[in-house]
């Protein structure tokens, strides 16, 4: 039988009424001859509460014990949803992680799907169950401990189980009915697409645009699982929804075809660096080994510096930004190169009020102008930039969180993305 990969996220699994709502539309699809692999995140906002417990207890966590705990809200829902199914007179199984095993790495908090052994599913299915409802975010190390996938990571779930057992499709059952041109709750203007690329869904994923998890993404495009983003709570049918797939696929051809938000950003200068070659490995190596994702680097040009009685020495501010979360870890890494006499810098600046806003599209390639495009909107509505960054199909600015909301209409406006090109 054909099969098809359903994902419920958080606020379409909410409540036992949700769940009732979530496993109707598995019901149908079960009714239309498919067999269904159902995967499900925690209730809503069931994640955050446990990671809010984790950090009140022990705020540098040892992570083998944060995915213990917040790897938990998904086995709630996954009981649930066989049950909810059970009651329909639909035949179905839960499966935790561990219990398929799904194999991942052993970062744990951000673990690598590696496997998914598909015996134990296909001999339930063998038998006649017509669901599997698997518990998304979490699998198995190496070392047979609960991991986490990353927030988010039951897209990942999904998507794997996809390429795994070559699922017709993956569909992931959400709050909004489809990918917008920017996030629907920040303007009423934003245009749901019908289609959008990899490559594009790619870029707006991993620059804050959470609707699908960019591993997620990857995976997909990887394995080429046709993947769509669709409303758990409407009717919905083969063409509801926006189909994420191959760049020729696509008929708009908008330059820019999406602006993307990231909330939690921070910025950090370290003041008056000695510049010396090898001094960027010697602040950035220590900052990854605390864990620490930087994402945008500034060097300012190098000056010389008078030095008393000696000869003047180069010296340089280096900025980066990085979550906001991991400012204590970057900070604590920081102090301790310095300490060992790896690094000097004068002052560390800390910025914890900024936030990143992107525009992506795949246009970008062959059109220029977009970068001066994006500096004149926001000029306009007086937002200053504080650092760039720019790839073959994306712009980033760092800006002051306050104008967040402001800068991502302004910008969806200046790209005239309300209409289709
Ligand atoms: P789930 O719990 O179902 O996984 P998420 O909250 O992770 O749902 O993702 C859905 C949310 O993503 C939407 O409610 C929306 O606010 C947000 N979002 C951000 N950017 C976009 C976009 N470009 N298109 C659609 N939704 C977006
Ligand atoms: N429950 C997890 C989270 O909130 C995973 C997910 O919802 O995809 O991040
Ligand atoms: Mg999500």
């Amino acid at each position: 039988m054909p099969l098809l990969v359903m994902k419920f996220g958080g606020t379409s699994v909410a409540d036992p009424a949700r769940i009732r709502a979530a496993a109707e539309k598995v019901r149908a699809e079960v009714a239309r001859g498919h067999d269904v692999i159902v995967i499900v995140s925690a209730m809503a906002g069931r994640t955050n509460e446990l990671v809010g417990w984790v950090n009140e207890t022990s705020p540098l966590y040892d992570a083998r014990e944060y995915d213990a705990v917040v790897s938990s809200g998904e086995n709630v829902t996954a009981g649930l949803m066989a049950l909810t199914l059970q009651e329909m007179d639909v035949p179905a199984r839960s499966w935790q992680g561990w219990q398929v095993p799904i194999r991942t790495s052993s970062a744990h908090g951000a673990a690598r799907i590696e496997e998914i052994p598909r015996a134990a599913l296909d001999a339930k299915f063998a038998e006649g169950f017509r669901v599997a409802v698997i518990a998304g975010f979490q699998g198995l190390s190496p070392e047979n401990r609960i991991t986490t996938l990353g927030r988010g990571g039951s897209d990942t779930t999904a998507v794997a189980f996809a390429a795994a057992f070559g699922a017709i499709r993956c569909d992931i059952y959400t709050d909004v009915d489809g990918i917008y041109t920017t996030d629907p709750r920040i303007t009423a203007k934003a245009r749901k697409l019908a289609r959008i690329s990899f490559e594009e869904m790619l870029e707006l994923a991993s620059l804050g645009a959470k609707v699908l998890q960019t591993r997620s993404v990857e995976l997909a495009m990887r394995y080429k699982v046709p993947l769509r983003v669709l409303s758990s709570f409407e009717d919905t049918d083969d063409t509801s929804g926006t189909l994420v797939c191959d760049e020729e696929a696509i008929m708009e051809s908008n330059v820019v075809s999406g602006v993307a938000h990231s909330r939690e950003e921070a910025k950090l200068t370290l003041v008056t660096v000695e510049d010396r070659p090898g001094i960027a490995a010697a602040i950035f190596g220590p900052l990854a080994e605390a864990g620490v994702n930087v994402d945008m680097i500034v060097q300012n040009i190098s000056e010389a510096a008078p030095v008393d009685g000696g000869a003047p020495r180069a010296v340089t501010d280096m900025t980066f930004s990085c979550p906001t979360d991991q400012v204590a870890r970057a900070e604590r890494a920081l102090a301790a190169a310095r300490a060992r006499g790896d690094i000097g810098y004068e002052t560390l600046e800390i910025d914890t009020e900024v936030a990143k806003v992107s525009v992506v599209g795949i246009g970008m390639r062959s059109h220029a102008g977009v970068a001066s495009r994006m500096f004149a909107a926001l000029a306009e509505h007086g937002v200053n930039i504080k650092v760039i960054a720019t790839s073959e199909i994306k712009i980033s600015v760092l800006i002051d969180r306050k104008y967040m909301e402001l800068a991502v209409q302004a910008l969806h406006d200046a790209f005239a993305l309300d209409k289709a090109g």
